[in-house]
Formats: structure tokens, sequence, C-alpha cells
């Protein structure tokens, strides 16, 4: 790996990450009850990056307790909902303004390349924020004429009233920090709760960050909490804890259960985003040029660690070979370098212990017989970069295929006809996304039918929208976020019935 080329950061950033960073309650900045602080690396070179006030139970009650406060007394439930829409927008436009630094740091702690960072992960929080800051004034109930046959002759007015659901527990991951962080901010904002945001501990720093911006944006005290810490001390204790009203949680399949099982002392609402394992198709008629080039960006983007990761390619035994080689190939033309360096392609994973967890796929593939086409294994020197890996001759059977890796690996198997090809698509405990190559239009929309998926996108892949819902099928979550489905997660309903 060649670092000469390596951007400086900003001088805003170097200051950023040189002193502790600091938890945000109540609208200022603490230190953890305990004085505990924990590092966070940069992946690039597994050198510390900063240290960051590290959550415990006692913090998080601590923050409970002011989003409590700010959703009951404080100036934030009597906001006229223009007000909200206002400083959503406001909190986009700052955001905006600090592209730059925000994507600095996301590329150090999370160690994307920066100009994903950019393009992607900014930009897209960006969108994100004013898409849901114009939901703020359009939230909605009914009115409903009932019959009430037991009431004969009574007449009423009904109607129903949505609601903010209350305090919101939000925990996010790691790997694309600050749009996870505001995915969870916007809707919750939008419909008038407060919140609780624990990011994860590997990337901290942008949610930080941006807790500054929602001051410097002018939100109430205790409407946004930031509690950074390890996610089996600030995370259990956020989504147990009896005086949150809704837990939402991006993450394993895993963790996703033992939010289930914390959340169910006060029977908190709970919303899922969880892995994926998601089938990519090429059938014969694709333009196999786009597809190929589709199919390598639907599992290399972001290093592999997308939930929605085109990890299973399935291709027409037709043209197997053609598509297989040409993904593969794509696979070995891809810069690996630092995130800083603006000729990377491709960064480092977020850390040793994925890195790790990775490499233990690919030995696994090789000893139950899988063969890869490119890459293979780890990279030799500093920093968790792992090779952009193909791997054939898997069988369904195989942990490779049948397990979320989150890395830089796909496996590819031939498919014969379609009726064997939506049993193996469809043979995943996960249900999150799906990809189909094809210029035939029936067989797009036959097989978009058929396959157990949250998203189906046809001939493109990973396109995301804050327009557009986005969640899981089968064991890949609970609930859709984005789009105007998302609202349903952060409100309740409420009836109001009058006899006249
Ligand atoms: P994870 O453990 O599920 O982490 C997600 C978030 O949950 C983090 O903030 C984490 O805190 C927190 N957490 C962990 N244990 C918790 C608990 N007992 N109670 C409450 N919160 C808890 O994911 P990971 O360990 O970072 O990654 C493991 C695997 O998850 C990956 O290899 C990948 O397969 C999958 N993953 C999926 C997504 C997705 O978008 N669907 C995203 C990331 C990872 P800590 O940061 O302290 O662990
Ligand atoms: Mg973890």
């Amino acid at each position: 790996m060649d670092s000469s080329a390596e951007l400086q950061p900003l001088n805003s950033v170097v200051s950023f990450v040189a002193q502790p960073r600091k938890m945000l309650i109540g609208g200022g900045w603490v230190d953890a009850t305990s004085g505990r602080t924990f590092p966070t690396y940069n992946p690039a070179t597994g050198k510390v990056l900063a240290q960051v006030a590290e959550a415990d139970g006692t913090d998080v009650d601590l923050a409970v307790k002011a989003a409590r406060h700010a959703f009951e007394s404080g100036p934030w439930r009597t906001m006229k909902p223009c007000d909200r829409s206002r400083l959503i927008w406001k909190l986009a436009d700052l955001v905006e303004q600090h592209t730059d630094d925000l994507a600095q740091l996301e590329c150090l702690d999370n160690g994307k390349p920066l100009v994903y960072a950019r393009a992607v992960d900014v930009a897209a929080a960006v969108e994100f924020l004013r898409y849901m800051a114009g939901w703020a004034t359009k939230i909605e109930g009914n009115t409903i004429a009932i019959s009430v046959p037991f009431m004969p002759g009574a007449r009423f007015h009904a109607y129903t009233l949505r609601e903010p659901v209350g305090v919101v527990g939000q925990i996010i991951p790691w790997n694309f920090p600050l749009l996870m962080a505001a995915w969870k901010l916007g809707p919750a904002l939008a419909a008038g709760c407060t919140a609780v945001l624990k990011p994860a501990e590997q990337t901290p720093l942008t949610a930080l960050r941006l807790g500054e911006l929602v001051n410097e944006a002018g939100f109430p005290e205790g409407v946004v909490n930031i509690v950074p810490g390890y996610g089996e001390i600030a995370g259990a204790a956020l989504a147990a804890h009896p005086g949150v009203d809704k837990v939402a949680f991006t993450g394993s399949t895993e963790v996703g259960r033992l939010i289930i099982k914390a959340a169910a002392g006060n029977l908190k609402k709970v919303s899922l985003e969880l892995g994926g394992k998601s089938p990519n198709i090429v059938c014969a008629d694709a333009d196999l040029e786009t597809a190929i080039m589709g199919a390598a960006n639907a599992i290399f983007f972001n290093q592999g660690q997308v939930c929605s990761a085109g990890s299973r390619l399935y291709v027409s035994e037709r043209i197997f070979d053609r598509v297989a080689e040409g993904v593969a190939g794509v696979a070995e033309k891809i810069r690996l370098g630092p995130g800083m360096d603006p000729a990377s392609e491709m960064g480092p994973l977020v850390s040793e212990e994925q890195m790790n967890k990775v490499v233990g796929y690919l030995s696994s593939g090789y000893t139950e017989g899988a063969k890869a086409l490119s890459g293979g294994k780890k990279c030799e020197g500093n920093g968790y970069f792992v090779e952009p890996t193909v791997l054939v001759d898997v069988r369904p059977s195989m942990k490779v295929v049948k397990e979320e890796i989150f890395g830089p690996v796909v496996t590819i198997t031939p498919f014969k006809d379609f009726s064997n090809l939506v049993h193996l698509a469809n043979d995943s405990m996960y249900g999150l996304a799906a990809g189909i190559w094809t210029r035939d239009l029936s067989t797009a929309h036959s097989l978009a039918a058929e396959l157990r998926a949250g998203t189906v996108w046809v001939n493109c892949y990973n396109v995301i929208d804050a327009a557009l819902p986005f969640g899981g099928y089968k064991q890949s979550g609970w609930g859709r976020e984005m789009g105007h489905e998302v609202l349903e997660l952060y409100t309740e309903v409420k009836s109001v019935c009058v006899q006249l």
C-alpha cells in the first residue's frame, strides 16, 4: 500500500481528534460519570485516532432523563411543526457546510475512501435530513365515519391523531456512521420525538460532530443526546431502559435478538434493520458489460460492509464464465489504499476484528472447497485491508454462501432455469435486498414478485433514496426506514371519538 499521496487532514479535524471527545446530554458536553474514555482507531494504520468518553448505565440514565424532560416539559413539545421543520433543514445546511471536515472524520474513523465519504455519506445525510424536514409539517390523522351498530340513533365525530412515540433510543453501526445517525435522528425529530443515540464504538466521531451541529442549529436542550460507548454496556442499558418508549437498531441479527429481549421489560416499540445475504441475479439476456460492473460494485462498495451488499451472485450457466471472469477482472483492478489517498478506490475494513472475521470466512470457504478467482486474502502491511475476492465452486450449504461476511467477498453460483434460481435466491434466513440484471421486462417483474426481499433493484444496485422505503423481510428486520413509512416507527395513532 502506497500511502505517500495521502491528504493532510484539515486543521479543524486535527483539533477535533486532539482532545478527548465528550458526550452530549441535556444540551451540554460532559465527561462520562466514571471519567472513563475509550480509544477509536484509524483502520488504515491501526493507530489510535481519538479518545472518547465512555458512557455506562449511569450516563445512559442521565441522557434518557434529559430526553424525557425535553419531551414532556421543554419547548420542543409545543413547537410548531414548521419550526421543527426549519431546525431539521438548518441542521442539513450545517452538515452540508461542513462536508469537508465530516467526510475526513468519517474517512479516518471508518477507513472508507474520502471521495465516497463526501459523495455518498455526507451528501446522502444532507438529502435525507432535508427530506425528513419536509415531513414535519405533513404528519396527519384521518376523519373517520363510524357506525357503532349497538348505539342506534347516536351520532359521532371520530378522528385520528398521529403523535410522537416519545423518547427513542437509537443504536447504530459503523459502516455508514454519519448517514445512520441521520437516518435515525431525521424521522424521530420530524415526528416530534426526543432521542438518545448510541454510535458504534468503532466510529463515534461523526455522530459527535453532528451533535455539535445540532446545538449550533438551535435545537432545544435534551432533544438530541449522544452517548458513545460499548454495545454490551451503553447499548444494552439503552435498549433495556424503562424510560425509553421505542428503540431503533441497525446492526447484526444476533444483537437484534438481544435488543428484542431487552425491550421486553417495558414492551417498548422496536424497529430493526439487520443483516443480509442478498442475491444478485444476472440473466443470460442482460447487458453484460453493465451487469458485470454492477455486480462488482454491488459487493465491493464500502469494502463490502453494506447490509444490502449483493454478496450471493447467481449467473445463468450460459454466461457464467464470462461474468465470473469479468467480476474477478474488475476486482483485480480496484486500487486499495488509505481513504485519505484520493487515488484509493477501496479502503481498509473498519477494525482488526472485522478483518479477522472476513479472513476466517475465506479459510472456511477454502476448507469447504471454494476457489478464489481473484484476491482471496488479507493484504500485507499495516491497516486492516482485505483483497476484493470472488469465490467460485461454491455450494448452498457452505458458510460463505449462507452467512453474512460483511466484507469484500462475493460467491458466484450458476443457475439453469428460473424455478431453480428462485429457490436458490430465497434460500436464506435473510431478506433485505436483491438485484436482477435482464433486458426482458417480463422476467424482471416476475422475478421481482418472487423474491422475498424488502428491496429489489433491476439493472442497478444499492440505489437508496430518502423517499424509497428500506428494510427487511425474514430475519433482516422489523419495519421500514425512509419514505413516509418511517413515520410509522416514530408515531403513535390516537383515535378520538366524540359523541355529538
Ligand atoms: P453489532 O454488534 O450488531 O453493532 C451494532 C450496534 O449495536 C453498535 O452500536 C453496537 O455497539 C451495539 N450493540 C452491540 N451489542 C449490543 C447489546 N448487547 N445491546 C445493545 N446494543 C449493542 O455489529 P458489529 O459487532 O459492529 O458487527 C458485527 C456484524 O454485524 C458484522 O460483521 C455484520 O455482519 C453485521 N452488521 C450489520 C450492519 C447492518 O447495517 N445491517 C451494520 C454493521 C454490522 P458496539 O459498537 O460497541 O459493538
Ligand atoms: Mg460490536
